[in-house]
């Protein structure tokens, strides 16, 4: 039986699918595009901040930018009050410029540039200071008013980390800000850790807590920590996913390329996006004593979290045309108008698994399962958006679409270029003004 990998069913993208407007727009775009739900954006900020609600945790959700370069998704950021995590005059620019105020943006990143420090502090965006020499270089900005900061808190649980500050730099750094009086407004700390478990952010988070309150009695306001994103995407059902990992081999991918389980994101999640948060604050900082959620509130710390990928889930999809078919022993090579710089996870020695739907141009009488790796249109022999031999229901045919689902998060533009001279994929925003089942279309920004 062959491997297969579907993402979950999604009945909005389904209606899309099936209503044509993508062929329309294949056809009208001359070639591959994204197309972006700001709906499901909407959504997912909801659902975060019900689960602060749930919770009796005050709290504020800052979209980390980095994950998707649309302008939708920070216009969506800007009407609802949310906050963004940028790290670059780029991303602060473009958060400004749709309407996000600059109190509600959160500058993270190592060492930044004097440039984007300046601005953030007159903008009066909060700054997560990253390091002491940082800190010297915030404090000679010589702003009209206090720089607001948080302390990013090096997490010991990740050795290997290469940002925040360690205990004894910490040390130091709190009396230099209670000593550098209206200059800066030290406002808490902050962490961001990799990978997506529950227990060492709930263990950090509540180390940070302690924290706050050993800041307050140097004077400092320190009312606040951000626990960063990390909060994961849950793509594909438990079931399948399991299946996967256990057998597939190098026999189902072009090249005979051999995986293991830690090569690829973890598709599945039993725990995802606002659950995950619901679990971080039902925890017990240390695994003893009293949950999160009840230590922040009863030291009136405010809780900040930077989700990326976990807002964008399924709030966007890229769409390919086929471009040309050819056979191969046992399975066949689709050609695509587009590249895999349009998927980055092809470009991490890895594989995006949630597999593509074909979209098939009109109904063909050929309904054998076919399989097919998919390559791009580039002169690259390691530019394929799937190594993997997809489980086509039907051999592809040019003019059929690939849609790979749920690409919104870091997938579809994180390392985009223009290579070969081929064009961006334009992004497609597509909503349903006032409920209407009929989907509606624009060209992003
Ligand atoms: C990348 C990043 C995030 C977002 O991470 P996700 O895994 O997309 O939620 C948040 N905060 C910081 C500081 C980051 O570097």
């Amino acid at each position: 039986m062959a491997l297969t990998l579907p993402a979950h069913p999604d009945p909005l993208a389904e209606r899309i699918h099936a209503s044509g407007l993508l062929q329309e727009l294949a056809h009208g775009l001359g070639g591959g595009f994204h197309y972006l739900l700001p709906e499901r954006f909407d959504a997912n900020l909801a659902a975060f901040r019900t689960a602060l609600t749930e919770a009796g945790v005050s709290g504020k959700v800052y979209f980390a930018k980095k994950a998707n370069k649309a302008a939708a998704f920070i216009e969506r950021c800007a009407r609802a009050g949310a906050g963004v995590d940028v790290a670059s005059p780029g991303e602060l620019r473009e958060a400004l410029g749709h309407g996000v105020r600059g109190e509600d943006l959160v500058v993270t990143g190592p060492a930044k540039a004097e440039a984007l420090l300046r601005v953030a502090a007159l903008q009066g965006a909060l700054v997560a200071v990253d390091s002491l020499d940082e800190l010297e270089r915030v404090l000679h900005l010589d702003t009209p008013r206090p720089v607001r900061i948080l302390l990013r808190r090096f997490p010991p649980a990740q050795p290997g980390s290469r940002f925040g500050l360690d205990d004894d730099q910490l040390d130091a750094a709190l009396p230099r800000c209670a000593s550098a009086g209206a200059r800066v407004r030290m406002e808490g700390f902050s962490f961001h850790l990799s990978g997506y478990e529950v227990q060492p952010r709930t263990d950090l988070a509540g180390e940070l807590v302690e924290l706050c309150l050993k800041a307050r009695a140097l004077g400092l306001q320190a009312d606040r920590i951000s626990i960063g994103g990390g909060f994961a995407v849950d793509y594909v059902p438990a079931g399948s996913w399991e299946r996967f990992l256990s057998d597939q081999g190098p026999d189902d991918y072009h090249g005979g390329k051999a995986f293991t389980a830690g090569d690829f994101y973890p598709y599945h999640s039993p725990v995802a996006g606002p659950d995950a948060l619901r679990a971080i604050l039902a925890a017990r900082p240390g695994g003893a004593g009293d949950p999160l959620a009840q230590r922040l509130r009863e030291a009136g710390v405010m809780l900040l979290l930077e989700p990326g990928r976990a807002l964008l889930d399924r709030a966007g999809s890229s769409v390919f045309p086929v471009q040309g078919v050819k056979d191969r022993a046992g399975y066949g090579i689709l050609t695509v108008d587009g590249t895999s710089l349009s998927l980055s996870e092809q470009w991490f020695n890895s594989e995006y698994l949630p597999e593509p739907l074909l979209l098939p141009r009109s109904p063909g009488e050929d309904a054998e399962e076919f399989r097919a790796c998919v390559g791009g249109a580039s002169c690259l022999d390691s530019d394929l958006l799937s190594r993997r031999k997809i489980a086509f229901p039907a051999r592809p045919r040019p003019g059929d679409l690939l849609v790979y689902p749920n690409t919104a998060g870091y997938q579809m533009d994180s390392n985009e270029s223009p290579f070969h001279e081929l064009p961006l994929p334009p992004k497609v925003v597509i909503d349903h003004p006032d409920g209407s089942v009929r989907p509606r279309w624009r060209l992003d920004r």
